[in-house]
């Protein structure tokens, strides 16, 4: 029986869950309508894992060369393998624009080209002249730390528009009514260990990635797709969760990022003959092909023994041949984390990388007003009244099987902003609340106080990696049937171990285990959707590389895949047909072809 709690009552317009930069640029976008808006966050906000992005934010602005927006909309469609929704892509790249600027009259500190302009580097997948021309110099770069720069700026801008902020608050799940309508939000403050029912006429979820059900990943810890798994709990799917991108450039061991920048600043992949493979890969783009590719490409030459190091299982990424000054001053960062976590002096040695679990392109369906969907037999675009989701937690879908680089610093801000403009138009500001039906709350705290007693054997910390090793073994670059029946069996024993879940600490103040073994929770879920989307698709398109199946087979399966689980762990498959529509007439859709780069 849950024992019984006190819980301190709010009410809002807008209640945003997460404080990265799509959470920010929504919360403040809302607030500065008029719109009494909360943002929470269960860290800091600037610790939010927007902060560690490096190499830039894409939008065709035109300062290094002749760009558009419609170059740039072809190649996300192309990068995505042709599982991108075209209307939002189309509204991502032309806002872009705008979106940018806005950035740089807000305060972030671009770095500058010649004329004073905002300096922009070529990035992986990024050409002009719809793939037949040169590529693209389209991302623009705060040096290499560009998330920091617009992180920080986006915080000042929602203290400067009073969004009211409950920082160290962890959201534990969504108040559903009975007739499907969300009605805000459940949270724990941590440093009082009171809990908080946040009551909203709009809830937007823009709490991340999910990237830590993998054993190594580039993401912060913090990266545990809480909100996904609020969705998922309420009984809403996700979407194409299958798809799961691998940067190729993890440093070796550590699997900190380096940025693709190093790529658009002129470095080079080289194997254990000193070969720059890439060349035979993608003849035209090199190492500039999309992450996918390189990713593949790199673990073929691993496998086929031509990996370096004593073991032979890594690959050299070069910048040796850049001028120190030029390294100083647009790779700052990176020269500093091969310092400290490979021990590497990037302008004498190489460092070593392997491909990296980054970016999770599945997420919360919605459409590119930022709403959540919940597909019906009679409208495949049908809403979830009062939620919504932004950000690297949402599948708009922008990024379809495959996000290209600086394309999702692009999204969070674009669809931050779409998500304000349409709390605008649903939520008359300082309205009343409807009473609550259904559920109160009580749900999330049994759930919580559940936890809280656990007396089981197993240590959050053991399942969680076992989860994250199978992850790692059965969900990876390469993916065969075999072995993503044998993935889908043990997730599935990973998730029944549920219930033997033991925590020590019974406390409610700052009680890390306990937080520890919610996110396990939520991890857990994803994982096992993740792993039984990849073994139900059967075709490779972008970071979905099927050995058994190794063409896209677009009659099958150009279409979205919808998941549910049930609280025993028990999947069910539904589909969404892929948007090919534009939404104006100043583009044509991109019809699929074969994608070579
Ligand atoms: C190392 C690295 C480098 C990258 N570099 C680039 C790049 O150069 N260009 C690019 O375009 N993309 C890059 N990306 C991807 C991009 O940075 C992320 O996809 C994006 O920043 C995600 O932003 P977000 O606002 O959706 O989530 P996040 O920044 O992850 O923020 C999530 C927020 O949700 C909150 N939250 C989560 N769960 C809860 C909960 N239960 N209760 C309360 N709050 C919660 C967190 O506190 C946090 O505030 C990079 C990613 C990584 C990991």
């Amino acid at each position: 029986m849950t024992r019984s709690y006190e819980i301190i009552d709010h009410e809002f317009d807008v209640v945003v869950v997460g404080a990265g930069g799509a959470g920010l640029r929504a919360g403040f976008g809302c607030a500065e309508k008029g719109l009494k808006t909360a943002i929470l966050s269960k860290v800091f906000p600037t610790r939010s894992h927007t902060v560690a992005a490096q190499g830039g934010i894409a939008a065709a602005l035109s300062n290094m060369g002749d760009d558009s927006w419609q170059y740039h909309m072809y190649d996300t469609v192309k990068g995505g393998d042709w599982l991108g929704d075209q209307d939002a892509i189309e509204y991502m790249c032309r806002e872009a624009i705008p979106a940018v600027i806005e950035l740089e009259h807000y305060g972030v500190p671009f770095s500058r080209n010649m004329a004073g302009k905002i300096y922009q580097r070529p990035f992986g997948g990024m050409t002009t002249e719809f793939g037949e021309g040169k590529p693209a110099q389209r991302t623009c770069a705060a040096a290499d730390r560009t998330g920091h720069a617009i992180l920080h700026t986006l915080y000042t801008q929602a203290l400067k528009h009073k969004a009211q902020f409950f920082i160290e608050y962890f959201a534990l799940d969504l108040i559903m009514s009975d007739d499907g309508v969300c009605l805000g939000v459940m949270a724990w403050d941590l440093d009082t260990g009171i809990l908080h029912r946040f009551r909203a006429h709009e809830t937007i979820l823009a709490t991340g990635g999910y990237g830590r059900t993998y054993f190594s990943c580039t993401s912060a810890h913090t990266c545990t797709g809480d909100g996904n798994a609020m969705v998922l709990r309420a009984g809403l799917p996700l979407q194409d969760m299958e798809f799961i991108q691998f940067h190729p450039t993890g440093i070796y061991g550590a699997g900190c990022l380096i940025t693709e920048g190093v790529r658009g600043e002129g470095g080079y992949l080289t194997n254990s003959e000193g070969e720059r493979f890439m060349e035979r890969y993608a003849p035209s783009a090199k190492d500039l092909a999309s992450r996918d590719v390189v990713s593949r490409s790199m673990t073929i030459e691993i496998r086929e023994g031509r990996g370096v190091g004593p073991e032979r299982d890594h690959i050299y990424l070069n910048l040796m041949h850049l001028e120190p000054e030029v390294i100083m001053e647009r790779l700052p960062g990176i020269a500093e984390s091969s310092r400290i976590f490979a021990g590497v002096d990037v302008t004498k040695e190489p460092i070593p990388v392997i491909p990296t679990a980054h970016y999770n392109m599945g997420g919360i369906p919605t459409n590119y007003q930022a709403q959540v969907i919940r597909p019906t037999k009679k409208d495949p675009n049908a809403i979830v009244p009062g939620l919504m989701a932004i950000g690297e937690a949402a599948c708009v879908s922008v990024h379809g099987a495959n996000r290209l680089g600086s394309n999702s610093l692009l999204d969070i801000v674009v669809f931050g902003r779409a998500a304000a403009i349409t709390a605008a138009k649903t939520v008359t500001a300082g309205e009343s609340h409807k009473p609550l039906s259904g559920d109160d709350g009580s749900k999330a705290i049994d759930r919580l106080d559940h936890y809280r007693y656990a007396k089981g054997g197993t240590s959050t910390s053991d399942l969680r990696l076992k989860m994250q090793k199978t992850m790692q073994e059965h969900a990876a670059v390469f993916r065969t049937g075999e072995v993503l029946e044998e993935g889908v069996t043990k997730i599935n024993k990973c998730f029944a171990e549920k219930v033997d879940l033991g925590i020590k600490d019974r406390s409610m103040i700052f009680n890390t285990d306990l937080v520890e073994v919610l996110e396990l929770d939520n991890l857990m879920s994803q994982a096992v959707v993740a792993m039984h989307s990849a073994a139900n698709r059967e075709e490779s398109r972008g970071a979905h590389a099927r050995e058994d199946f190794p063409d896209r087979d677009d009659k099958k399966w150009m279409k979205h895949t919808i998941v549910y689980i049930d609280d025993k762990g028990k999947t069910r498959f539904e589909y969404r047909p892929v948007s090919m529509k534009t939404l104006t007439d100043e583009v044509n859709p991109f019809p699929p072809k074969k994608r070579v780069y």
